[in-house]
């Protein structure tokens, strides 16, 4: 069974394998100092605890998965986050990455679509006393413009387009990580900068494969 060094090492190589797409040879050592302090096993079905530390996504009930570990660390490494930003993230899940943005961030603000995963995830972040993050039910394709502007906005579920109300919540000079492409099929990580007049900077990180941004919440009763 992997522990999370074995964890942290596998993002580590992950990250070097990738390198010639992603441009990043390593991490920040804030963000694998954050994957090191959050505890992935309390974010995993108590069945799976074994298998919290394996460098790959698991499942989380409802059809989704909590993503795989070097993915979680790469994403928020994009963000470029400094310790007073406030981020907004679309697509809660099991909240794990959103424990990782808490570590790193001022505020962060959280979007899930299914209502029962969004209250397991509060419950943990209760349990694991993380108190700058602020979660609701709602639809990432409309944002969080109460808590807008952002500095740094990551989706975790791929979209077949940058929502609009997402460029409009960041600041400029802000930065949106998200995951662009088919449902099922390609999918292509981008970063967009947000530019105060148009074109925004759009430079891709690497192909992944995440489960769909959804337009409407699924009925799971
Ligand atoms: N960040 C999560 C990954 C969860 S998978 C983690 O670390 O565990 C993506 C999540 O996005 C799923 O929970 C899914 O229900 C949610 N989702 C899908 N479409 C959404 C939408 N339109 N608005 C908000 N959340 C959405």
């Amino acid at each position: 069974m992997k522990n999370i060094h074995h964890m942290l090492e596998d993002i580590r190589q992950e990250t070097l394998l990738t390198a010639f797409l992603t441009g990043r040879k390593t991490l920040s050592p804030e963000v694998m100092e954050a994957m090191r302090d959050v505890p992935r096993e309390q974010f995993v079905d108590p069945g799976m605890t074994c298998l919290a530390f394996d460098n790959g996504p698991l499942p989380i009930g409802y059809g989704q998965t909590i993503s795989q570990p070097f993915i979680v660390a790469l994403m928020t490494d994009f963000l470029d986050i400094k310790p007073t930003d406030a981020i907004l993230e679309i697509g809660t899940g099991s909240g794990y990455q959103t424990a990782i943005l808490s570590l790193l961030a001022a505020r962060v603000y959280t979007l899930e679509v299914i209502e029962d995963l969004s209250l397991e995830a509060v419950d943990r972040f209760k349990r694991l006393a993380y108190q700058n993050i602020h979660a609701k039910v709602g639809n990432g394709y409309d944002g969080w413009p109460e808590q807008a502007p952002y500095d740094g906005i990551i989706v975790t579920a791929a979209a077949p387009y940058v929502p609009d109300a997402l460029i409009d919540q960041l600041k400029v000079g802000g930065r949106l990580v998200i995951p662009l492409g088919h449902p099922f099929g390609h999918q292509e990580l981008i970063l967009l900068e947000k530019r105060a007049k148009g074109p925004h900077k759009i430079s891709k990180i690497l192909d992944v494969a995440f489960v769909p941004l959804v337009d409407q919440p699924k009925k799971w009763h």
